[in-house]
């Protein structure tokens, strides 16, 4: 009986979904190619077609296992970059995975979701993500606890209307069936448009831009931050440093880190 009502409720959902695509119909958001409902597979995304799915720069191994760069050539347990081999792993952050290379596709669909205000694609987004990175690391659910979103600074995110590092952290809380803890972290400096400073002055600015709001969701727990897209790593190692200073009771047992891009190659 049950068996049955799921079935006609998910045959109701369909004849809905399928109303909705004559109404407002859908295209991807790449090549613009129309999207209808009957022709999709159960893995389909919804603002984007397969083809240009699967042009996206995936970054696959070989990986560093500490920083998540990736590496020309490599074999074995043990990978790391020549920047992770001379230091410690950066501060507080010991594995980090990232998508996709921040180029073409990959690079167009983050934009348009984040300047252009598509947050229709946040749903996408965050499966794209989430398949690469469990795809790398099929263990992703059982080794984490939480997932902490970087923050924006609050006049940004007014300015947006959105933050996407928590939209895409939702995504994938919903898709992993994972927990989500939103303002752990507070914002004090916006670090994006800090072009005008010396590296040296960037390197302070982001280490100054973010204090701890609320230790009480992360104690203890294995917190996994996200944002959509690193370069240098120095935004998510200023919040994981904030988080690694907080007394060891209030202190996360381990800090890692996932976005869906990575840049600056
Ligand atoms: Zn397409
Ligand atoms: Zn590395």
């Amino acid at each position: 009986m049950k068996a049955a009502c799921c079935r006609v409720a998910t045959e109701l959902g369909r004849s809905l979904l399928v109303l909705l695509d004559l109404v407002y119909p859908r295209a991807c958001s790449l090549c613009d190619r129309e999207l209808w409902i009957w022709q999709e597979g159960p893995d389909a995304f919804r603002y984007l077609c397969p083809d240009c799915g699967r042009r996206l720069a995936t970054i696959e191994a070989p990986i560093c296992g500490v920083c998540g760069r990736p590496l020309g050539s490599g074999r074995g347990d043990d990978l790391r970059c020549q920047a992770c081999r001379r230091r410690r792993p950066a501060l507080g952050i010991c594995w980090m995975r990232s998508g996709f290379y921040l180029k073409g596709g990959a690079r167009e669909l983050l934009h348009r979701f984040k300047y252009d205000g598509a947050t229709w694609l946040a749903g996408d987004l965050a499966d794209l993500m989430g398949r690469c990175i469990s795809m790398a690391e099929p263990a992703v659910r059982s080794r984490w606890d939480l997932l902490v979103p970087v923050p924006l600074h609050p006049r940004r995110q007014r300015k947006r209307g959105f933050n996407q590092a928590e939209l895409l952290a939702r995504g994938l809380a919903r898709k992993w069936g994972m927990e989500l803890a939103t303002g752990v972290v507070r914002r004090h400096q916006s670090t994006e448009t800090q072009a005008l400073l010396s590296a040296a002055g960037r390197r302070l600015n982001v280490q100054r831009a973010f204090s701890v709001r609320s230790s009480k969701a992360i104690a203890g727990k294995r917190v996994l931050l996200v944002d959509d897209v690193t370069t240098t790593g120095a935004t998510l190692t200023a919040v994981a440093r904030v988080l690694q200073r907080l007394p060891e009771v209030e202190r996360p047992r381990r800090i890692g880190a996932i976005t869906f891009a990575r840049g600056g190659f």
